[in-house]
């Protein structure tokens, strides 16, 4: 839709300014009820924190030692629920947490049982206590020095930003309007001072759009403290960020495609080594920062803790050289008021309303996004006293939905998609072709990406659309210029595009890069 055609529109009943798990959530919910809803993403749906998670649905294990029991129901009702409303995306994992000490089967195996019954009807496998031959069948490259067994529990796992683009499907068939490249400028204010619209500018065309709305809902993640200080200059922050790494290596690290959870690393966090997409990921840190990057980037100290805490566990050598990629994301924790560390800050949401009536939702985490929508609709429905309509996302199915997606192969996570992303390859068998021979990607998904998934740029396909930029920074690199070739065919750019956007993507990959 052009800017012209916006403003023109009666106000929206509901405005979301961000497009990541909470903003696309929200638009879900909204537009499911039957509001009427417009989305603007400063840049591409996900392109903050929200494609950078450790790509777990979970209830938080470690969350039940600080005794947050309410905090995990919810978030393990909500893996169920998931799972069930997009099983294409959700898949079981299996984790195992070593024993090298006596007390560690019986602490962890007693904390693992209480995480089963927490789950109640919405459980996953049961957690089991193993020996320390069943250790190592499930964990082959674990450090056997002194292991005396494990306990294996269950879990879910996904794709972080592909959730979010099958969700930004879900609310346009819904019937929200979702706008990427459209950053939130400005909020306008009525005679009463009440926050009525918001200003975007379409970051293609140049043009700068008014969207008036009956209510403006702020969830920019860490970003929003910027958002609303643009109605209240002096607003307090509300958001303590803090910065988590990821390293990426091939799959040789957990060749039986069990996860590996150490529930206590020197530094007191919780660490995972998990299979995904066919490499290991390893996270994560916990740091503190002052500013809220578009690009965050690691520091040192993170990558060296991560190798140490790799070594003291994996029997092979794990070294700078063996990382394919580091990404970077920033939680957007609400602050407690009382100081202390991130890590003791809440997990849960939080739901500010600020004089303004502008609605702020941030905290949680993506596993909760569903029940954070709810409650943030209810409260935006209320403020604007929007007829009420009951929330319907607990029984909606997830774009792409489709229950044997594994029979994809490389396609199952586009779920129902990969059936017309096959369709593509067999008009043109040349999109067949492999973007990279290391990595599972073929060209009709640029192309799929351009066309039904609003891909705009050679970083939109390799980042968010496919995750080769996740998984093998160098190999992303070296997909770089055929994905522009696809895309610029798709968008109608010229050869001049195409090499910019090469040299932009070659920039930001350097960053995902260790040297
Ligand atoms: C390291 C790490 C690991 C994590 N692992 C997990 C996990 O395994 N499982 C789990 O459930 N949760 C996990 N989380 C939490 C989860 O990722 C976040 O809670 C969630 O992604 C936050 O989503 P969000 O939409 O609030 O923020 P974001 O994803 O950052 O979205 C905010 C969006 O707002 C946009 N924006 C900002 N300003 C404007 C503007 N002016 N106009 C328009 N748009 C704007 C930004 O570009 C951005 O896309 C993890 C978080 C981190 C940091």
């Amino acid at each position: 839709m052009l800017g012209r055609e916006l403003e023109r529109h009666d106000p929206w009943d509901i405005v979301v300014i961000g497009g990541g798990a909470t903003g696309m959530g929200v638009a879900v919910d909204a537009a499911s009820r039957g509001y009427d809803v417009l989305l603007v993403e400063q840049h591409d749906f996900g392109k903050g924190t929200s494609s950078r998670s450790t790509k777990l649905v979970h209830g938080g294990v470690r969350y039940l030692e600080q005794g947050a029991i309410s905090l995990v129901m919810e978030a393990l009702k909500e893996r169920g629920i998931l799972r069930q409303n997009a099983p294409h995306l959700v898949t079981d994992l299996a984790f195992v947490v070593p024993n090298y000490e006596w007390w560690e089967a019986p602490f962890y195996g007693v904390g693992l049982k209480m995480y089963d019954l927490l789950a109640g009807r919405y459980g996953f496998g049961r957690s089991e206590m193993l020996s320390r031959e069943e250790t190592l069948e499930r964990l082959p490259t674990i450090r056997t020095e002194g292991l005396r067994g494990g306990v294996v529990y269950y879990d879910g796992q996904f794709d972080d930003a592909r959730l979010l683009i099958n969700l930004a499907a879900t609310a346009v068939e819904q019937g929200a309007i979702v706008l990427n490249y459209a950053p939130a400028t400005s909020l306008t204010r009525g005679a009463d001072g009440i926050v009525d619209g918001v200003v975007a500018r379409d970051l293609e065309s140049g043009r700068e759009f008014r969207a008036a709305a009956r209510a403006v809902i702020n969830a920019t993640g860490p970003q929003s403290d910027r958002v609303r200080r643009l109605a209240h200059p002096d607003a307090e922050p509300l958001i303590a960020p803090s910065q988590g790494i990821h390293l990426v290596f091939d799959g040789s690290f957990l060749p039986a495609g069990h996860a590996i959870m150490v529930p206590h690393t020197t530094d007191g966090r919780v660490m995972f080594a998990i299979p995904w997409h066919g490499h290991t990921l390893v996270g994560t840190t916990d740091t503190p920062v002052d500013e809220v990057a578009m690009e965050p980037r690691p520091f040192d100290a993170e990558i060296a803790f991560i190798l140490e805490t790799a070594a003291r566990y994996l029997r092979k050598p794990v070294t700078r050289e063996d990382v394919l990629s580091v990404f970077v994301g920033i939680r957007p924790l609400v602050r407690s008021g009382t100081g202390g560390t991130t890590a003791s800050l809440s997990r849960d949401h939080t739901i500010h309303i600020d004089p303004s009536g502008l609605l702020t939702i941030a905290g949680g985490k993506w596993t909760t996004y569903r029940r954070m929508a709810e409650d943030c609709v209810d409260h935006a429905a209320m403020l604007a006293r929007l007829p009420e309509k009951p929330c319907v996302t607990r029984n909606l199915n997830v774009h792409g939905f489709h229950r044997q997606a594994g029979n994809f192969g490389a396609l199952s996570v586009y779920g129902s998609d990969a059936l017309l992303i096959q369709d593509l390859i067999r008009a043109d068998p040349s999109l067949a072709g492999p973007l990279h021979p290391a990595l599972p990607y073929v060209g009709a998904e640029a192309v799929w990406a351009a066309r039904m998934e609003m891909a705009r740029t050679v970083e939109d396909v390799l980042a968010r659309r496919t995750r080769a930029l996740f998984l093998d920074a160098r190999a992303a690199i070296d997909m770089a210029s055929e994905t522009a070739r696809l895309l610029a065919g798709e968008l109608g750019r010229d050869e001049a595009w195409q090499a910019q956007q090469v040299a932009a993507f070659r920039d930001l990959a350097a960053g995902y890069l260790v040297a």
